[in-house]
């Protein structure tokens, strides 16, 4: 006879949002066990910086009491931005006096934040869930891919953009938003890459033009993170060679270089002196305003509930606050767990509806024949806002 463990609070995927949820239940005394597919927590490079917003990533920190742990870890200067044209001039720069309310952090730093403060033994890594079924009564079963069985009263998808949990809820599945990434990395960047560490300068670059552009970060180690970002068929990213670096005639490499023919050498270089293998991405999204009815014993949070395009930066944040809000609305309804999904459920959908729409209209700005124009109207509008 096979025994089927139980677990009161399963939250499935140990992103930001999982991990965020796990903390907040744990400083209220509130048993969870985050189950997530990774080998460990530093299985994969978590790479790329993350601006922690003020009214949602930083809430979710404080609730999290990790805000001093958090402010201790930001990347001092990385507020700045600048944004170029086609042709490198600068057309707008915002330098960092450590007065704005988007302070940046290393997206592997804030996760170990969270997994260090939780107990040993709450995320299960190497626990990949293969398949959810619910069993009535508001209990679902989840079996993980080397066969293992359990039963939780509350089953929440923190599993990502390609969760296995949705379905339980929702039929909605992410559609290709038309942007592809080619993600490029520059080492030691003050040292070997001088004159594209200048060009970026300490935080953010927005090199933007014909649809097209680079968005570029200095990273905490040094180095310069970058994805040089199109509009493009779906099929375009598979059709390149991203062997051997691509570096090649015909590779990845020469093939992006060809889309940015006639920018300015200095953007060129970006590409030219990428360092280590380039990374393909596809921008995908869920409908701006996914909802679903509720379901009793099960919800989502994070890219699970409202995966959207990265160009209003708050896939993170928000991720952040459906975990803190989720766990502060377990913890208001002890005993009436339909009461509390459906209190985070009231929060979670208007929120994340209004920044998918803003994701939308960011990508529209971004990616515009026009480009940089629309963003900077953009930018200058919340400047008149403020
Ligand atoms: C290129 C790019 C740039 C971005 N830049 C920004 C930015 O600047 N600012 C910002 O706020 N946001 C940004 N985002 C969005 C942000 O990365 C996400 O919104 C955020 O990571 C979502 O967190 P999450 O916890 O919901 O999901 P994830 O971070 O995706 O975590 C999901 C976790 O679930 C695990 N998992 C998945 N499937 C399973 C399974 N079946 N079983 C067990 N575990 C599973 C995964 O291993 C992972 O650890 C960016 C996204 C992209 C693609």
């Amino acid at each position: 006879m096979t025994t089927t463990t139980h677990h009161p609070i399963a939250i499935i995927g140990g992103g930001l949002g999982g991990l965020t949820l796990a903390r907040v239940l744990h400083v209220h005394g509130v048993d969870a066990t985050v189950f997530d597919l990774e080998a460990s927590p530093n299985a994969r490079t978590q790479g790329g910086m993350l601006d922690i917003h003020e009214e949602s990533g930083q809430i979710a920190l404080r609730e999290a009491q990790l805000y001093e742990e958090f402010l201790a870890e930001v990347h001092p200067g990385g507020q700045a931005m600048r944004v170029l044209d086609k042709h490198a001039r600068l057309l707008r720069e915002d330098k960092d006096d450590g007065t704005g309310g988007r302070p940046e952090i290393d997206r592997g730093t804030l996760r170990d934040l969270l997994v260090s403060s939780l107990p040993e033994g709450t995320v299960r890594w190497n626990a990949k869930a293969v398949s959810c079924r619910a069993l009535g009564d508001g209990r679902h079963e989840v079996t993980l891919a080397d066969g293992e069985m359990f039963t939780t009263d509350l089953l929440v998808g923190a599993d990502g953009a390609w969760s296995r949990v949705r379905p339980l809820v929702s039929a909605a599945t992410p559609a290709y938003t038309g942007i592809s990434f080619v993600e490029l990395d520059l080492f030691d960047a003050e040292k070997r890459h001088p004159g594209s560490a200048e060009l970026i300068g300490g935080g953010m670059c927005l090199a933007l033009g014909d649809e097209k552009g680079f968005l570029a970060h200095r990273e905490t180690d040094g180095s310069l993170h970058i994805y040089a970002a199109l509009r493009a068929d779906e099929t375009w990213l598979g059709s390149l060679d991203f062997s051997e670096q691509g570096a090649g005639a015909g590779g990845a490499k020469a093939e992006l270089l060809r889309h940015f023919d006639g920018w300015a050498p200095a953007l060129r270089d970006l590409i030219t002196e990428a360092d280590g293998p380039l990374v393909p991405r596809h921008i995908h999204a869920l409908p701006i305003g996914h909802r679903w009815p509720r379901v009793p014993g099960t919800t989502l949070l994070g890219d699970a509930a409202h995966l959207m395009s990265p160009f209003a930066g708050e896939g993170a944040n928000l991720a952040l606050i459906d975990g803190a809000d989720l766990g502060r609305c377990l913890v208001d309804h002890p005993g009436d767990l339909d009461a509390a999904l459906t209190a985070y459920e009231a929060i979670l959908f208007p929120r994340s509806e209004v920044a998918a729409q803003e994701s939308v209209e960011g990508l529209d700005a971004i990616f515009d024949a026009s480009a940089p124009k629309p963003l900077l109207d953009m930018f200058a509008q919340f400047d008149e806002a403020r």
